[in-house]
């Protein structure tokens, strides 16, 4: 039988609950009833008392190679994975004391006392993955991008966007719907008995709040609709995000375009993106001012590879206002010098919008985005073009628009066969997607780099290629004809 720093399994089980208690996940009064539940999952006869304590990861651990020893759950990682959030689900507080404890917080101490504590809770009973976190790479670019390459970021195909359930079980219909709260999952779909949400009211709807359980930043949150409805930016899409910030307003929230290739993975289910992060784009200086066509705002073009506008106000009615106008004269705004072209037999011009509120008031950045592929650019015209696929292939999403380019896990091996390559170490497949890029940087590598300082030379020009795949989203590039082809958009705002 396995043991824990000599600790049996039945001790392990009384020190998981214990811990559980000492992490404020649950209370003492509580202690006895969830033991109860981790001796049943585990097909425990009694627990056996412990003077110690071990962290709560340490003996969820333990106990799921226990339950996997013994036959209850396969040994797959999936599986483990999925009897792990069983196990965190016994001891996390019910829907019912979350939604409780996070309003007795909201009226007492405020939004920021409120989300942190439901911060806390989804680290405590790991639905927040901040252990596996440590494993990624995260670096800035030359010209200041955040560049985080994901291990649980699987490449996903551009076009595929989830539009119907994944499989023909159907349940839960979406990963954004709210029946995914204590689901046991199933292959191919995770368990959430550890997930919790609370309600919140956006534009006199009924909304949830939640955190993502893989994280790119600090308190990554979605907020997401009740019902299960398609992500559409309309005028009042934007009321949503201003009743957020005034919710949050220690947080930023945002939208993904509503349109594939250029949008998020997920259309099918209204939601936003937000946080604690201050983006990239923050720092952009202005490229020039122009008039949004409403007294109280103001706007700013940005020295930003995406092309992205500045809307400030000081009060909300105009800024929903200002932002009204602008999606519904991009929606319909075509040049053809650029070969933008908004629409077809569908749309194909949308917005990336970021909003949070400051000192001076609201701020909102726009990225402006379209989606029109032509037969060179089979994946869109405004899309990282193929020579950069072999490192972004997936779209330019809210993220990356503002600056945090999120990578696929796969470019961690990649990019350390990349550099023993760089070292003489080891030759690239013919085949390899990276090689032609490698063969670049091999001329191009400085003499008598060490180890370290190959990995910071790759990393630098993983960061050159996310630059460029940002500037090949650009619908107005950063240059004479850029900034003409914008100041015609840009003035038929005040007409
Ligand atoms: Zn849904």
């Amino acid at each position: 039988m396995l043991q824990l720093d000599g600790f049996s399994v039945e001790q392990a089980a009384f020190m998981f609950c214990a811990a559980a208690v000492q992490s404020g996940l649950i209370d003492e009064e509580e202690r006895a009833y969830c033991l109860n539940g981790v001796l049943d999952i585990l097909q425990l006869s009694a627990p056996q008392e412990a003077a110690s304590l071990l962290p709560l990861s340490r003996l969820g651990e333990f106990l799921v190679a226990c339950a996997a020893e013994k036959g209850l759950c396969q040994d797959t990682e999936e599986a483990r994975e999925r009897f792990s959030v069983r196990l965190f689900g016994v001891v996390t507080p019910s829907p019912r004391a979350v939604r409780e404890g996070f309003a007795r917080l909201l009226a007492e101490k405020g939004s920021q006392s409120a989300t942190q504590w439901l911060h806390q809770l989804g680290v405590n009973n790991e639905y927040i993955h901040t252990h596996r976190a440590r494993e990624n790479v995260s670096f800035i670019s030359q010209k200041g991008l955040e560049v985080l390459i994901s291990i649980y970021q699987k490449e996903r195909d551009p076009k595929a966007t989830h539009t119907r359930p994944r499989s023909a079980v159907g349940y839960p219909y979406c990963p954004l719907c709210r029946e995914n709260v204590g689901y046991a999952g199933r292959q191919g779909y995770p368990a959430r008995q550890n997930l919790r949400q609370v309600p919140i009211t956006l534009g006199q709807e009924s909304w949830y709040l939640q955190y993502s359980p893989s994280p790119a930043f600090s308190q990554h949150c979605v907020a997401l609709r009740g019902q299960h409805s398609p992500h559409l930016m309309v005028a009042k899409s934007f009321d949503k995000m201003l009743d957020f910030v005034d919710q949050f307003p220690h947080w930023f929230i945002g939208a993904n375009a509503d349109l594939p290739v250029v949008g998020g993975f997920i259309l099918s289910h209204a939601h936003l993106i937000g946080g604690k992060h201050v983006f990239p784009v923050e720092q952009a200086d202005a490229w020039f001012a122009f008039d949004p066509g409403v007294p109280g705002v103001t706007g700013e073009a940005l020295r930003w590879s995406i092309t992205t506008l500045k809307l400030i106000s000081k009060d909300r009615a105009p800024m929903m206002e200002a932002l009204a106008l602008l999606l519904a004269r991009w929606r319909t705004h075509s040049d053809q010098s650029l070969g933008l072209v908004a629409r077809t037999t569908v749309n194909h011009n949308a917005l990336t919008p970021m909003l949070r509120k400051t000192a001076k008031g609201y701020v909102c950045y726009v990225a402006l985005r379209n989606n029109y592929a032509t037969p060179e650019h089979p994946l869109g015209l405004f899309h990282p073009h193929a020579r950069h696929h072999h490192i972004k292939r997936e779209n330019i999403g809210l993220l990356e628009a503002m600056g945090l380019f999120v990578l696929p896990g796969r470019l961690k091996q990649e990019l350390q066969a990349v550099e023993r390559f760089l070292q003489g170490q080891e030759d690239l497949n013919w085949d390899d997607p990276h090689r032609e890029w490698a063969e670049g940087l091999q001329q191009g590598l400085p003499e008598s780099l060490d180890a370290a300082g190959v990995t910071q030379y790759v990393r630098q020009a993983v960061g050159q290629v996310c630059e460029e795949a940002l500037q090949d989203a650009g619908v107005y590039k950063q240059n004479a004809q850029g900034e003409q082809g914008l100041q015609v958009f840009l003035a038929g705002l005040k007409a």
